[in-house]
């Protein structure tokens, strides 16, 4: 049995298996695609102290650091169920998609979060190349163009006023006949020269030119016309879906399906932390999985130390 088993390998889960390893215990890490979500990503220019690198060279490091120490790395493996232990200091059981089974005296969730994507044409094909998920990762690399956020929810609106103070102009595109955002963001947003809001809009497609974003179209639904946007980036803010489904009947998730953790990490069962995406922790950037990760990792360690000796 691990004494610490990291689910996830991203920035969270590299960075808890990098911690926990150096206090000696023995420690596995199971990902399911190791590197998450900065295997996704282009450049990245808020990883303090790093001015600028790459997803996969990022990943790259990570798996090299890692790699460093004694971690037993199982890439390509999807946990399906979590079975907390019985007893305090009992193990723990993560079955795995492909029927084994794996045991641990503490566990630590890092399985990260998704963006939820338009599904239209244009969509895939322009990922990096002016489509973009993350207003606080992307947002300089259009200082003084135009962009349009999708969806007017908190996330949405909030992203919109971010970006009108660093970009030209600000288009907020919202499916339903008003936003949803809070009145205060709504006020907020509504008082900036640079922003126009289309409410009533279903965005049908992302419009290139075969090497990066000129535009969107988008259908009124009270009319039915198609009308155009020129633009240059896409800031799409319909939801972060936390990679948790799994996890719903062994540990209390958020009303968002976000792993509820406290101040050290720990879960609402007692040897089980979560760190990164996947959790309540607000702002979902790579630094903070990072910390997170490591925190998750010393209270890991700081239970054990504390669990009746047999
Ligand atoms: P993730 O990176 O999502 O990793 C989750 C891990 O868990 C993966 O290994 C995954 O395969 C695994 N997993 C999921 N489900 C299971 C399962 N059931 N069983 C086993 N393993 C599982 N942040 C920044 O700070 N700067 C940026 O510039 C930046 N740019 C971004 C650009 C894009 C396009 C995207 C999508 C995100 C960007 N982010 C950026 C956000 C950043 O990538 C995330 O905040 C960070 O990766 C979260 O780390 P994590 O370890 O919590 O989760």
């Amino acid at each position: 049995a691990f004494d610490v088993l990291v689910v996830g390998g991203g920035p969270a889960g590299a960075a808890a298996a990098i911690y926990a390893a150096r206090k000696g215990i023995r420690t596995g890490i199971a990902a399911e695609r190791f590197g998450g979500q900065v295997l996704d990503t282009m450049a990245i220019e808020n990883f303090i102290s790093v001015q600028h690198t790459e997803g996969p060279k990022l990943v790259a490091q990570l798996e090299s650091h890692v790699k460093d120490y004694d971690v037993d790395i199982m890439n390509l493996q999807r946990a399906e169920k979590l079975i907390p232990a019985k007893t305090e200091g009992g193990l723990h059981e993560v079955v795995l998609a492909n029927g084994a089974s794996l045991k641990a005296r503490t566990v630590i969730l890092s399985t990260g979060a998704r963006w939820r994507q338009l599904g239209v044409p244009g969509e895939d094909a322009y990922r990096n190349k002016g489509v973009a998920y993350c207003p606080h990762c992307d947002g300089p690399l259009y200082k003084g163009k135009r962009v349009a956020v999708i969806g007017g929810g908190n996330s949405g609106v909030e992203a919109a006023i971010d970006l009108a103070g660093i970009v030209a102009h600000v288009t907020l595109i919202e499916y339903d006949s008003q936003l949803r955002a809070d009145a205060v963001l709504q006020r907020k947003l509504a008082s900036l020269p640079n922003v126009r809001i289309i409410t009533s809009a279903l965005t049908t497609e992302v419009l290139g030119d075969g090497e990066k974003v000129t535009g969107l179209a988008y259908k009124d639904r009270n009319s039915d016309e198609l009308h155009q946007v020129e633009l240059e980036g896409i800031f799409v803010q319909i939801g972060l879906v936390p990679n948790t489904e799994w996890l719903k009947d062994s540990v209390t998730l958020s009303r968002h399906g976000e792993v509820e953790v406290d101040h050290r990490g720990e879960t609402s069962q007692r040897g089980i932390f979560a760190a990164g995406d996947c959790t309540t922790v607000p702002y979902k950037q790579i630094v903070i999985a990072m910390g997170e990760g490591s925190k998750a990792a010393l209270s890991a360690f700081d239970y054990m130390i504390r669990l009746p000796m047999g």
